[in-house]
């Protein structure tokens, strides 16, 4: 990007993006790069954001943006309308009408480095990180230790209760937390983590040697077989919570080339009440109160502001 004082373009933006995360380096079925917006509109300030969703175009609304930078895709499937009165259009009228461009990075952020996942692992304090499943030799995204996930060391060793602990105080807090699966007493050296949705690598989880593997949207069956085939033990946070902390390094990679960049705490995941049962020694005088995010919000802790609804962080 220039280093004149000069305003960026929206095509500035994208350069810049794309020397960091080339398009190529996606998925196939993955759809990236500029949504919306004139390349030569000029952009005085951008969003950086998990999801567009209503939400968090009102942030942007609110915050006067030029320019979102998202990681999932807005429209990953064919439309044949983008009609406002639909869902994915009514958002996609209220940005072109703002002047506000939409950008993707996905999949060829995820494959990086650093990426999505090195965010996440950083955020838990792993050092000596590798990808948990390199990029395939052949492809674009191939070398450099690009790939999927990362796998590091723990710089001390916890048990699985105190890793999930540390895991829920470090990790953008969300309504739901993190829980676990297997013993909670098991010794973990080594952690594999996936921002996202990342249960396809549980067996390169264990192929890898892990003594655990911490990712989002476990289900049932796969993670209860691959614990009973002798896999690292599991962790699930939320998929917004483990991809929120790449923002960060997605703003500060912007503000370095210049360009004036906020990032939304706004957690976009669905769920927004945790209720435990009440413990065993706690039997019989009542459910357990249900913890809710305030106003839908995140729940705050001491270094995680609710922004939420406070509006985007600069
Ligand atoms: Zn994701």
């Amino acid at each position: 990007m220039s280093t004149t004082a000069a305003v960026p373009t929206v095509a500035d933006v994208v350069a810049e993006l794309e020397r960091h995360y080339p398009p190529t380096w996606a998925e196939e079925w993955d759809r990236v790069g500029l949504v919306l917006g004139e390349p030569c509109a000029a952009v005085h300030r951008v969003l950086c954001v998990v999801d567009v969703v209503p939400e968090t175009v009102a942030e942007a609304l609110a915050a006067d943006v030029d320019m979102i930078i998202a990681h999932h895709p807005l429209l990953l499937r064919g439309v044949s309308s983008v009609a406002p009165t639909t869902y994915k259009g009514r958002i996609i009228h209220q940005l072109i009408k703002a002047d506000i461009a939409l950008y993707v990075a996905h999949t060829n952020a995820d494959v990086a480095v650093p990426g999505v996942s090195d965010a996440l692992a950083t955020r838990l304090g792993l050092v000596d990180l590798r990808p948990l499943k390199p990029a395939t030799p052949g492809t674009p995204a191939a070398g450099e230790g690009r790939g999927a996930g990362r796998i590091g060391r723990l710089p001390q060793p916890m048990s699985l209760a105190e890793l999930a602990r540390h895991a829920a105080t470090v990790l953008p807090a969300t309504a739901v937390g993190v829980r676990a699966a297997g013993d909670p007493n098991r010794t973990v050296y080594t952690l594999a983590v996936c921002g996202g949705a990342g249960d396809s690598f549980l067996a390169d989880a264990t192929a890898a040697g892990v003594d655990a593997y911490l990712t989002a949207d476990l289900r049932h069956h796969p993670a209860g077989e691959h614990l009973a085939t002798n896999g690292p033990a599991l962790l699930d946070a939320t998929h917004w919570a483990t991809e929120r902390p790449w923002l960060d390094d997605l703003a500060t990679m912007l503000r370095a080339s210049g360009v004036e960049t906020l990032v939304s705490d706004l957690d976009t995941d669905p769920w927004t009440v945790h209720a435990a049962a009440p413990a065993a020694d706690q039997a019989g005088h009542g459910p357990t109160p249900p913890q809710t995010k305030p106003d839908g919000g995140p729940t705050p802790t001491a270094d995680e502001p609710p922004s939420g609804r406070q509006g985007a962080r600069p």
